[in-house]
């Protein structure tokens, strides 16, 4: 495997929330990293912490949580140590989010042209509005927006349009890593396959990373480099996308594959379905936290937290399977030639 350029390093990243029934750890303990240029797929069922992950990233998590522990190293530099003036300069010079929804984050009543020079200028003041209105210009442009179209309104353009106004104003200040939390989740299944094309051709042409946190497997396969599996705070296992959808190594991963709706499927035969539901948060399971669901669980897992390893290079997973405890002999791996 090539070595690969770290853009940015997450390290024992947790995120708490106080609730009426006590803290919840959304995110608990959390280490992966970015690589500069690829796109990573964030997947896991609903309250994974997959959002409150993109958020942390960016240090927008709101009150009544918190990032309460862990580093967050971004080109070097550790932005837990930025101060709100830094941060505010950090977001949307170097790290810039996209929604489920861009009317929540683009202003109804302020114009895409008008967007994207203010977005310059607030982190460029020097810039004169005329080249701040030719960039935005050219930059529409390359993003399949037609020029009549950069005097409107956000609610003058489709969902598909409004979200690449939203990776406009990233590219615009030339962002390094794009977050896009569910970004195609609201549009329809054409329009979402083109933004996923487009979305690639983004990342090609402007050598952009994106990090794209979806609940939808179809959407990661087709588009990611890597994906991470997150399961009840934890990212559990990480790896290429071709490797981790041909042989998944944790079992939530196995179960989370099997469950995708397959056109091969006969129709007599049932989709898997996982058993359990999510836990809840407040209480979590001891030891790995998937043992109440997982039907390969062995006694070690109802007590013992398995570390998130590197178990074959570029793979890593959170379960005792591929790791050596009293109980067990030797680790068994099996990963795609
Ligand atoms: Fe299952 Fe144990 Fe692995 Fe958790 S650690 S996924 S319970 S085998």
């Amino acid at each position: 495997m090539d070595e690969k350029e770290v853009l940015m390093q997450v390290k024992d990243l947790s995120v708490t929330y106080e609730t009426r029934l006590g803290p919840v750890s959304a995110v608990d303990s959390v280490s992966f990293d970015i690589f500069r240029g690829e796109i990573l797929g964030l997947v896991g069922e609903s309250g994974c912490g997959k959002s409150t992950m993109g958020k942390a990233l960016m240090r927008m998590i709101q009150p009544p949580g918190w990032i309460s522990g862990g580093q967050l190293i971004f080109e070097g530099e550790d932005i837990m140590a930025y101060n709100e003036d830094q941060m505010r300069d950090f977001r949307g010079r170097k790290i810039s989010m996209i929604f489920q929804d861009p009317m929540t984050s683009l202003n109804p009543v302020q114009r895409v042209d008008e967007h994207i020079v203010e977005a310059i200028q607030v982190h460029e003041p020097k810039t004169a509005i005329e080249n701040a209105l030719e960039r935005a210009k050219i930059l529409m442009q390359r993003l399949g927006i037609q020029k009549r179209r950069i005097n409107s309104y956000p609610h003058q353009l489709s969902g598909g349009m409004r979200q690449r106004v939203m990776v406009g104003l990233g590219l615009v200040l030339n962002a390094n890593l794009i977050v896009a939390d569910e970004a195609t989740t609201s549009l329809d299944v054409i329009v979402e396959a083109k933004l996923a094309d487009q979305l690639k051709e983004i990342r090609d042409e402007f050598g952009v990373t994106l990090l794209v946190i979806t609940h939808n497997i179809a959407l990661v396969a087709e588009l990611s480099d890597r994906v991470a599996v997150m399961y009840a705070g934890h990212v559990v296992e990480l790896g290429p996308v071709e490797e981790i959808f041909d042989h998944p190594l944790h079992p939530y991963t196995q179960g989370l594959l099997q469950s995708v709706p397959n056109i091969k499927l006969d129709e007599r035969e049932e989709l898997y379905k996982m058993g359990g539901e999510p836990p809840n948060l407040t209480h979590p399971p001891s030891g790995c936290r998937f043992h109440p669901r997982c039907p390969v669980a062995m006694s070690i897992c109802e007590q013992n937290e398995p570390a998130f390893q590197e178990v074959v290079p570029g793979r890593f997973v959170k379960c005792w399977l591929y790791q050596d405890h009293p109980d067990k002999e030797t680790p068994t791996i099996e990963v795609a030639e």
